[in-house]
């Protein structure tokens, strides 16, 4: 990048940061959101996920949202925008209720919505795993704001959150299929990053199991140039249904912690995955 073109990238960050409720949280009851439930399918297994509601990485658990095509997802949009409060929707996003990236509907959804609606921001939430090779395609269509579920940097502390991960017609179990998946999360959020989208990586707080590596996830990302962290607590489900809920207190106490090394989110709504309007 030569440095003429810094001031660019600052003030086009500045704006996508303002315009986005999730990205600003003082801009949170002006700026809203449209998520489009366009991706049905998975290609990991959380131990904390219950497959028939939407991916919890980003939504609220127990809710199941009835999944669009791209042709219905349009008319969403259209019928949101010409709405009272369309004016204030600036965000299109897609959050489930799989990942995104795992679904081609999601990539003729965001096409749809670039040509018809050009004006409006895209918003992708990912597990990371096809990242790096769809990075280009998300980049392509305008993808400014992204964010990654990233819940452990070492094989043995993923190797206790992910059942399996099914990658190329292939699935991987234990510590193989956290590496791969922590690998990819890591280079995708690099890939990102670099090609100017602004980047908030969520991690679920699970008492007992990835607590000690808040720490460490909160450096990582921030020395690859995530902009804002979001810890969630975890709510016991699946697998992880006999695990304690992590308190307010220690919520407050891993934020107070970590937002000395970046900016934490502490008003997400864990919206489902076909919320509209205002957080
Ligand atoms: Fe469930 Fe989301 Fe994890 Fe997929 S990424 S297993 S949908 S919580
Ligand atoms: Fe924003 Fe959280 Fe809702 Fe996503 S789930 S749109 S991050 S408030």
């Amino acid at each position: 990048m030569s440095c003429c073109s810094l001031p660019l990238l600052k003030s086009h960050q500045n704006k996508i940061e303002k315009e986005h409720p999730c990205f600003a949280a003082g801009k949170s009851h002006q700026s809203g959101r449209i998520h489009l439930a366009v991706a049905p399918h998975c290609n990991i297994s959380c131990n904390y996920c219950v497959r028939k509601f939407d991916c919890v990485n980003e939504s609220r658990p127990g809710v199941t949202s009835r999944v669009i095509s791209p042709d219905e997802a349009i008319a969403k949009v259209r019928e949101a925008k010409e709405s009272p409060i369309g004016s204030l929707l600036n965000v299109v996003g897609i959050a489930g209720p799989g990942d995104p990236l795992a679904n081609e509907s999601t990539f003729r959804t965001l096409e749809l919505v670039r040509s018809h609606f050009p004006k409006l921001l895209l918003c992708i939430s990912t597990n990371g795993l096809m990242l790096p090779e769809k990075i280009g395609q998300l980049k392509e269509i305008g993808i400014s704001h992204l964010t990654v579920t990233l819940n452990a940097l070492d094989a043995e502390t993923g190797s206790k959150i992910y059942s399996y991960v099914d990658k190329d017609h292939k699935t991987y179990i234990g510590t193989d299929a956290a590496k791969l998946l922590i690998e990819n999360q890591l280079e995708g959020i690099r890939l990102a990053v670099e090609s100017g989208m602004a980047v908030k990586v969520n991690s679920v707080v699970i008492p007992g199991i990835n607590e000690t590596s808040l720490l460490d996830i909160a450096e990582t990302i921030k020395a690859k140039g995530v902009e804002i962290h979001n810890i969630m607590p975890l709510i016991p489900q699946g697998k992880f249904r006999d695990l304690p809920v992590p308190t307010k207190e220690m919520m407050q106490a891993h934020r107070r912690q970590l937002s000395e090394i970046l900016p934490q989110m502490t008003h997400c709504k864990q919206c489902r995955a076909d919320a509209i309007g205002l957080l």
